[in-house]
């Protein structure tokens, strides 16, 4: 966590770092600085260093500030979206010839990234299963600059044990990145795990809302953070001032909400694992899930995502979805609203046909806060 921040916990950090009074008016929330430049005192004579708001804004700049203190690291960056944060890291970390690991079961965005736009660039990658730190270890090439992780995984759940495999890249010289977005900082912080690089789609829990759609990286390495600033200047995807403000009005209730998202995802992964219809549930807070005990290591609770899969396949998962009222049918995840969706057709669509596909038979929950009663009633008629 940053110095004024590093004694305090995680609920009084969410709420203060990079809040600090509006030395103008006292105002106790930053205010939305929806402007593009600045006057300058003489030229070169910046007030406070904002010149030009792809650069730096006093809104943005107070989100950055809040991040990097969540996650204990030492810089935080705001973009437009999670991809954005990723395409920006992936150009500042790899060139051409360069190598990176990315996991078997992955967002299919970041996916598509690398499939479809990065390789182009000739960025070579290979997929492994990181739930298994040696099938890391088996995919490293000379080459390798990056390992890429991301647990809980989307939408299958899947654990990686962060800190074996931050072993594993460190000894090959190879950078680990992880994606936190299904986690959350309140429920892991994957640089104190020994990962370089943290990503966030603010879009998810960060926003929280169902309003925003924003990303993050965060790192500890202070070289790193500016070759990184440097990126987010030079290609422009930054976080409006807007979007800045929503992502640190929802980051004040992150704790409070991610608690009561992770207590309705048990009680309702209680009732489908006794479900007659329902073949698997996949969630890390089961004892009979394979990861099961890294992430209790790993993790301060296990969080509102949870998959299963039903029997009669894809037509039957399809209808699951479409029955479900409460449960909104959409894609996206970790606001206050519950939602469903089937990733086959949806979220994952575009990893069909390749080592990431999903099962067809598979329904993803993003589990909200409204009452878990209520909640477990509509899954029971949808489940018919
Ligand atoms: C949504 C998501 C992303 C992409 O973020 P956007 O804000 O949609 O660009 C990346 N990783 C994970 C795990 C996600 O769920």
């Amino acid at each position: 966590m940053s110095d004024s921040h590093s004694s305090q916990n995680f609920e009084t950090v969410a709420i203060h770092a990079g809040n600090t009074a509006d030395p103008l008016t006292g105002a106790v929330v930053p205010p939305i600085y929806q402007v593009s430049t600045y006057k300058q005192d003489g030229v070169g004579g910046l007030r406070g260093g904002y010149e030009y708001s792809r650069s730096a804004n006093p809104t943005r700049t107070a989100l950055e500030e809040n991040l990097a203190a969540l996650e204990g690291g030492r810089r935080g960056l705001a973009f437009a979206s999670g991809l954005a944060a990723e395409d920006c890291l992936l150009r500042t970390l790899l060139g051409p010839g360069d190598h990176v690991v990315i996991p078997n079961d992955a967002y299919g965005g970041t996916f598509r990234l690398f499939a479809k736009v990065v390789s182009r660039w000739g960025v070579e990658w290979s997929v492994a299963d990181t739930s298994d730190p040696e099938s890391v270890r088996a995919a490293l090439t000379p080459r390798t600059k990056a390992v890429w992780v991301e647990t809980p995984s989307n939408p299958l759940l899947g654990i990686t044990d962060i800190e074996a495999v931050a072993q594993i890249a460190r000894e090959a010289g190879a950078k680990l990145v992880v994606d936190n977005t299904f986690a959350s900082p309140y429920l892991q912080q994957p640089l104190a795990l020994g990962a370089d690089v943290v990503v966030h789609s603010m879009t998810k829990y960060m926003g929280g809302h169902s309003d925003v759609v924003g990303g993050a990286l965060v790192v500890n390495d202070a070289e790193l953070g500016e070759e990184l600033a440097f990126h987010q200047n030079a290609m422009g995807a930054v976080a409006g001032p807007f979007d800045s403000w929503l992502v640190l009005r929802g980051i004040k209730t992150l704790a409070v909400r991610m608690d009561r998202h992770s207590e309705n995802a048990e009680r309702v992964v209680e009732m489908l694992t006794r479900h007659a219809r329902v073949t698997k549930v996949l969630y890390p807070g089961l004892a009979s899930h394979p990861g099961h005990e890294v992430a209790a290591k790993q993790m301060k609770s296990f969080g509102g995502m949870v998959s299963f899969q039903v029997e009669g396949g894809e037509e039957a998962a399809v209808a699951v979805c479409d029955r479900a009222r409460l449960f909104t049918l959409g894609e996206s995840l970790g606001g206050v609203e519950s939602l469903i969706e089937h990733p086959g057709r949806m979220t994952h669509a575009s990893v069909a046909g390749s080592a990431l596909e999903v099962p067809a038979d598979l329904v993803r929950l993003s589990v909200g806060i409204e009452s878990a009663d209520d909640l477990l009633a509509d899954l029971q008629q949808a489940l018919g």
